[in-house]
């Protein structure tokens, strides 16, 4: 299956992206992941990226199309993949319709900007694989270690309330629109977002109908 998953930032998107890689068998790509990296190695694609990035910007469509196929391209996608964090603006869905990469589904994930902010506010990461907890409704089982690795967790830099209004606009600005272009290809499946990440899980597998 080639997924797209929609959703604002926050969203639990990442989360539902991991759970989707285990049950189907195949890779989730996710563009903020392989962003980060890139800042913490100080590549090329890492100095532009870090521009952008912690002010709640996107980064320029003609980088993000550029790397994105690029790793749409490398074996392991082969037999479908999950994307996470991309397109983002209607200019990436474009790219992306006319390249050769064909996509089954998009998936929306419902969330209320309420529930966004406070998920944000509370929001860990682990430094080494990138796995994401929260302080109260997703601790890890010992305070800020990674359960899967060991590694640090750490606060994104981006999560700071001020860069998390603005790309709460920045995504209803240039994401949400997409949300109409799936719905007219007739790819669009809509998940409402639950409490517990097990429930969203089923509404989401639920919703994709397999
Ligand atoms: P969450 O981590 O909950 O998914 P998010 O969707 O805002 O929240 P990431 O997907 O990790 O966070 O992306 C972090 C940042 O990376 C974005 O705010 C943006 O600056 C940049 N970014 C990620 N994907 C894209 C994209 N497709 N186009 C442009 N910029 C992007
Ligand atoms: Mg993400």
């Amino acid at each position: 299956m080639r997924l797209i998953l929609l959703a604002a930032p926050g969203a639990g998107k990442g989360t539902q992206a991991e759970k989707l890689s285990e049950h189907y068998g195949i890779p989730t790509i996710s563009t903020g992941a392989i962003l980060r990296k890139n800042i913490k190695e100080e590549t090329e694609l890492g100095k532009v990226a870090a521009q952008y990035i912690n002010d709640g910007k996107l980064i320029p469509d003609d980088v993000m199309i550029q790397v994105m196929s690029d790793r749409l391209s490398h074996e392991d996608c082969k037999n479908g993949f999950i994307l996470d964090g991309f397109p983002r603006t209607l200019a990436q869905a474009e790219a992306l319709e006319k390249s050769t990469i064909e996509i089954d589904k998009v998936l929306m994930l419902n969330v209320a900007d309420e529930t966004i902010i406070s998920r944000l506010s509370g929001r860990l990461e682990c430094e080494s694989c990138a796995t994401t907890y929260h302080k109260e409704f997703r601790p890890p089982a010992e305070a800020g270690i990674c359960d899967k690795c060991g590694g640090h967790l750490t606060v994104r830099d981006d999560d700071k309330p001020e860069t998390v209004k603005a790309r709460l606009e920045t995504y209803h600005t240039q994401t949400e629109p997409l949300i109409n272009y799936y719905k007219e290809k007739g790819l669009l499946r809509i998940a409402a977002g639950k409490e517990k990440i097990e429930d969203t899980t089923a509404e989401v597998i639920k919703a994709l109908g397999e």
